[in-house]
């Protein structure tokens, strides 16, 4: 698979949440980074400071368990004013569990962090949850550009391309996960440098 033909949603994903927010408002300079399966301690504590060092804010789709186990770092996020949201309690997997199911870990989380934002674990889910949450006042947050940050890519090729297919109003996602550590040690202090010496903002998502 060729990942830099697909590090921004083909029409084919965008079609299946239609109603979904990919990006936001193209004729601003704003960036909304987008960091997906936190809180933990140390990686998310190290990209809070980062973004501290250019004033920039973001948004943490958390996982509800982390939260739980990690309630001093998601405090933090809070009081720094990120954007906190609902990533499910478990990072459950759409296709492998019925619309109750997914729908209880939905609205577990959204009672954790407190508002309607959500993503799916793994970009997806069946057609049917995705009706349902919007059903119950969820605002589906998915992105428009991907750094594979968790996958086998050296972490040059992962910040070559956040830079690369970033524009005014994206949603750029990485993650607080172990797995994309070495990728976003890397790649998010030099993001955050190359657009704010372009003048970019970096804001957290109020939808
Ligand atoms: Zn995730």
């Amino acid at each position: 698979m060729n990942k830099s033909l697909l590090i921004q949603p083909n029409r084919l994903l965008r079609n299946l949440y239609p109603k979904a927010v990919w990006n936001l408002s193209r004729k601003e300079k704003t960036i909304y980074l987008t960091f997906d399966d936190g809180p933990i301690p140390e990686l998310t504590e190290w990209i809070l400071d980062e973004l501290a060092k250019h004033k920039a804010t973001a948004t943490f789709f958390c996982v509800g368990q982390n939260i739980v186990k990690n309630k001093p770092v998601f405090e933090r996020m809070v009081r720094e004013g990120h954007q906190v949201a609902n990533h499910t309690v478990t990072h459950i997997k759409g296709f492998k569990h019925s619309v109750a199911e997914y729908l209880l870990q939905a609205n577990e989380c959204r009672a954790l962090v407190n508002n309607n934002l959500f993503r799916p674990p793994y970009g997806r889910m069946k057609r049917a949850q995705y009706k349902a949450l919007l059903k119950q006042g969820f605002k589906i947050v998915m992105w428009d550009v991907i750094t594979y940050d968790y996958e086998n890519i050296s972490p040059e090729a992962c910040a070559h391309k956040a830079v690369k297919h970033t524009q005014n109003g994206s949603i750029v996602l990485f993650h607080d996960n172990i797995k994309a550590e070495a990728n976003v040690k890397y790649a998010l202090p030099l993001f955050l440098k190359h657009f704010s010496e372009k003048g970019f903002v970096f804001k957290g998502l109020t939808l």
